[in-house]
């Protein structure tokens, strides 16, 4: 919300942002100031800014209320079938704008704020309240499909690290994101639920005890998730740790407070933080322990038929509930099941594990042995002792090992035993699965093994942060495709449309204007607004390949040096991405990046034609700004090593155009797009192994292509780092004789593929057309998508486009 839109401007909009009805206004108008002085207990003098993006995040929350309680509602009395999505990561992005857009409150939205305040307001801007970003595609999607969808999580205080360069490097500061409170969520204290650790197990004749145990409370926190313009709205609940009680009154009488708050602490140490080790595995328990109370309590209690009684019979469990299990973190949900219904339900074992295996399902996220977790089962048997005798009994065959004389609980096997399906994220992906790491258990129950190619909400990613894009679209085939993604198929039709080109590229332009004012204000650099914007972001990591990068950022400069007077394609490249705390390679890998950059920058040859930016703290919010601006996204991962990845959906719906190697979805992209309409070099997973088999010897690249010799004797010789001549050592060894992902043997083919993309760029219609083919091929990627696959073919659902009855607005 900038300035009063024009009366063509908002003709133009309205499909795609919601209609701002005077009504309508009025109404946000009072409810704005009704909240800014009853729930922010301020007035205008004193308000902040802050104040002010509560006041509108309340007033937009209301309207989400009665279609929240309505949902729940007919969900008790319908008694569908639900899923359960358990994820140990439910990362935030903005949470206002997301709802605006799904209710069709946008515009409404913005000429409200416009008549009370007469000025902007940061909402797209540097405010940003309650988030949620990674896995909210999916979230967005269930509810955009009408499913009886729960995500649960756990309710950290501290999100993920907030990343600063400091002199080059990364550092990590607290994110506090709870600080100003979050009005998005809503504590539920009344559903608390005990969850046990430690302890020990009595074998009695009627059943196994699990006693003397420590239990800390799980304090449940619900945050509306709203489907696109159909009143559905669902839930996401995230745990909370609490201590049994504020404080333990023994201890405080004889004079122990000090004791009394530590054990506290300890005990709600367990969303404090996302971190290592003992402190993990309770993590893990907890959301799986307390969700599970949740799921059956929901299975007993729910209206079935006209009745209105307890259900006690679990056989039928899998018929009402689905458990999908993101990656291998809340595995413990299966020991744990059949804890409850063997230990508490008294069921026998081949029934509770029958049930077990109908009701639960896995995703597999990384074949990257590194990222497979096992437990040492010494710790599991000091925390968690009836689930380790549990596991030893789930012998077909073990999901135990013994590794370097240390007996481990692998949870991947531990999840595929217990599961009907397991799936990979892309078709590549699923297929390495049952070729290499789970092939014995795909050989056994091959049935199992499934695929569910990842995708992007196009709410998010489309209409909310380019919706500049999503008018040029909607104006050519309506706006159908905000919720039926196949339909930009349609666009095909345009792509030797003059016009059409001339929209598509106006909008790119405006996007990166945008986004080079706000780099300029940032890292005080002057950007080349006609340059290439070529962008990596994505976390940094060995598998990745931001070296790669570097490699032809270093021969792009070396280039321009001898050669400063021939035309070359200007570049500004960008790389961004945060490095796991503990993880000393990408700590380096950034510090090469910093690096590399001020020399680039600050050489007058080379001018505007080649500036290398690290950008700062990429996250969800800086992603919906940073995207919609690249013309190249990179995706070059070691062909076999990504799983799926969803960037690359991101850029090739934002109208950026690939350059990739055969890896995770790049290889579907390519399918839907054409091959030649993306920039695909560099092995195959098939040349990958054959290397493999082989043996990779860096040194022969590094001896035979001699401007890669000179980029790597840059690096070693201090090129890059002139008070600290021998900074990337480290690195330099690491590309030259330990390096898994083959950054060398990929080197010739990138640069070349470089050249052509240089090449294609000077031809800005040619360029266009092939982001219209992109554009157009993006349908398979939409979040809705792959949900719908998982709820046909894993969840036996059925997702429907049909809209629940609106709410009365009457408040
Ligand atoms: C989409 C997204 C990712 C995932 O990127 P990949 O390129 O698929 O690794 C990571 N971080 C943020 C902030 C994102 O929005």
């Amino acid at each position: 919300m900038s300035r009063p839109l024009s009366d063509h401007e908002k003709r133009k909009q309205i499909s795609v942002r919601g209609l701002a009805g005077v009504e309508n206004v009025t109404d946000l108008k009072n409810n704005f100031n009704r909240h800014l002085h009853f729930t922010l207990v301020k007035d205008r003098n004193v308000a902040t800014k802050r104040d002010y993006y509560f006041a509108l995040a309340n007033t937009v929350r209301d309207h989400l209320i009665g279609r929240w309680i309505r949902t729940q509602q007919h969900y008790y009395e319908k008694d569908p079938k639900r899923v359960y999505y358990i994820s140990l990561e439910f990362y935030m992005g903005r949470a206002l704008q997301n709802t605006m857009v799904n209710l069709a409150l946008e515009n409404a939205c913005d000429e409200a704020m416009y008549q009370v305040m007469n000025t902007p307001i940061g909402v797209r801007g540097g405010l940003s309240g309650g988030k949620h970003g990674r896995l909210s595609c999916f979230l967005d999607s269930m509810a955009t499909l009408g499913l009886a969808a729960y995500g649960y999580g756990i309710r950290y205080e501290f999100g993920i690290f907030n990343q600063k360069i400091v002199s080059g490097w990364q550092v990590e500061e607290a994110d506090d994101w709870l600080r100003y409170g979050n009005p998005w969520e809503k504590a539920r204290p009344e559903y608390m639920r005990p969850v046990h650790f430690y302890g020990r197990t009595e074998h009695h004749p009627d059943g196994v005890k699990w006693v003397d145990t420590q239990v800390v409370l799980a304090l449940p926190y619900d945050t509306p998730v709203p489907g696109y313009r159909n009143n559905v709205v669902n839930t996401m609940r995230l745990w909370s740790a609490k201590a049994p009680c504020e404080f333990r009154l023994q201890d405080f009488n004889v004079g122990g407070y000090v004791e009394a708050v530590l054990d506290k602490n300890l005990a709600e140490n367990i969303s404090r933080v996302i971190m290592g080790k003992e402190l993990r595995l309770k993590q893990e328990y907890f959301v799986v322990a307390a969700t599970l109370q949740d799921i059956i309590r929901r299975y007993k209690t729910s209206k079935f038929g006209s009745m209105e009684a307890v259900r006690t019979d679990l056989d039928g469990l899998p018929n009402k509930v689905a458990i999908q299990l993101n990656d291998t973190h809340p595995a413990l949900a299966i020991p744990e099941l059949m804890r409850v219904l063997v230990d508490e339900e008294m069921l026998t074992w081949e029934n509770a594990w029958d049930i077990c295996v109908r009701t639960c399902a896995y995703t597999n996220h990384t074949v990257l042995p590194e990222a497979l977790e096992r437990w040492p089962i010494d710790l599991f048997q000091q925390l968690l002792p009836r689930h380790l005798e549990i596991i030893y009994e789930i012998n077909r065959p073990p999901p135990y090992s013994s590794e370097g004389g240390q007996k481990r609980v692998n949870m991947a096997h531990l999840c595929i035993v217990g599961s009907h399906a397991v799936n990979g994220v892309a078709r590549i992906h699923s297929d390495i699965l049952k070729a290499t790491v789970f092939k014995d258990f795909y050989e056994m129950d091959p049935y199992k093994f499934q695929n569910k190619t990842n995708g992007i909400t196009p709410r998010r990613w489309l209409v909310m942060c380019n919706p500049g894009l999503a008018e040029v679209i909607a104006e050519r085939i309506g706006d159908d495709f905000i919720r039926d993604l196949d339909q930009l198929k349609k666009l095909i039709k345009f792509v030797n449309d003059d016009a059409f080109i001339r929209d598509v590229a106006k909008v790119k332009q405006e996007n990166k204007m945008k986004f080079a004012v706000h780099l300029e204000e940032h890292y005080k650099v002057k950007i080349n607004p006609n340059s290439m914007f070529d962008l990596q972001v994505k976390r940094i990591h060995e598998y990745k390949r931001q070296l790669l990068n570097c490699l032809h950022i270093i021969t792009f400069y070396n280039r321009i040096k001898k050669e400063p007077n021939k035309h070359w394609t200007p570049r500004t490249i960008m790389i961004g991405g945060k490095a796991a705390p503990g993880y000393h390679t990408a700590k380096m890998i950034i510090r090469l990046i910093t690096a590399i950059g001020e020399i680039v920058n600050n050489d007058p040859v080379v001018g505007d034609r080649l500036k290398v930016i690290f950008l700062e703290n990429y996250r969800v919010t800086l992603a919906e700004k940073a995207i919609p601006a690249a013309d190249l996204s990179e995706q070059i991962s070691t062909a076999g090593t990504e799983a799926s990845g969803t960037g690359n959906m991101k850029f090739m719906l934002n109208g950026a155009l690939t350059i990739g190697t055969m890896d995770g979805a790049n290889v579907e992209m390519a399918e839907e797009a054409g091959e030649d309409n993306l920039f695909i070099f560099g092995m195959r997973v098939d040349d990958v192994e054959a290397m493999d088999r082989k043996g990779y010897n860096a040194l022969e690249y590094y001896n035979r292509i001699p401007e890669l010799k000179q980029a790597i004797d840059q690096i070693a010789g201090g090129f890059f780092s002139p008070k600290q001549p021998d900074l990337f050592k480290d690195i330099v060894s690491l590309l030259m004789y330990h390096d898994r992902f083959k950054v060398f043997a990929d080197y010739g083919d990138y640069i070349k593929c470089q050249e052509k993309v240089s090449a294609l760029y000077k031809n800005a219609k040619e360029w266009t057309k092939k982001v219209i083919y992109n554009i157009a091929g993006c349908g398979k990627f939409s979040s809705d998508r792959t949900i719908a696959q998982y709820a046909r073919e894993i969840w036996g659902m059925e997702p429907s486009l049909e809209k629940f009855p609106a709410p009365d607005e009457k408040r």
